[in-house]
C-alpha cells in the first residue's frame, strides 16, 4: 500500500536518542514481523493477553505514534533480528502489521510473549 512512510529507526538509533533517559535499554530488542497467519492476529492477541495476565495497551514497537495508544491491535507473529528460530507474539498496530513493514522495530522483552498456535489453544 502506497503513503504509508515508516521511520526506519533501529534499535541503535533508539538507544542514541533515549540514553540517559528512565528506560532500561537491555530489556529491549529489534524484531522482524514475519507475517504469519495475519487472520488470526485477534485471536493471537486475546492469547497474547492470556498468557501475560494484562490488556495490551498499545503497539509495542517503540518507534511507532500508536505506542500506548492504539485500540486497534493485533498479535502479530515476529523473531528477534538475527534469531531465525524462534517466533513470538506481540502486540502490533495495523501500520506496523502491514505487508510493506518489514523493518527493524524495537521492542520491549517484557512485550514478547510465546508463540502457540491457536488451535492448541482454543482446543485446551
Ligand atoms: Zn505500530
Amino acid at each position: 500500500m502506497k503513503g504509508i512512510v515508516f521511520r526506519k529507526k533501529s534499535l541503535e538509533a533508539y538507544i542514541k536518542e533515549h540514553q540517559g533517559k528512565d528506560i532500561n535499554l537491555d530489556e529491549i530488542v529489534n524484531v522482524i514481523n514475519i507475517h504469519h497467519e495475519k487472520e488470526n492476529g485477534t485471536r493471537y492477541l486475546r492469547q497474547w493477553e492470556a498468557y501475560k495476565g494484562r490488556k495490551a495497551t498499545g503497539c509495542s514497537n517503540l518507534d511507532c505514534d500508536n505506542h500506548q495508544k492504539c485500540d486497534s491491535l493485533v498479535g502479530a507473529h515476529v523473531k528477534i533480528e538475527g534469531k531465525e528460530n524462534t517466533w513470538y507474539i506481540t502486540p502490533l498496530c495495523h501500520k506496523c502489521n502491514s505487508d510493506d513493514n518489514n523493518d527493524p522495530m524495537p521492542v520491549r522483552k517484557e512485550d514478547l510473549g510465546p508463540y502457540m498456535e491457536v488451535k492448541e489453544i482454543e482446543a485446551e
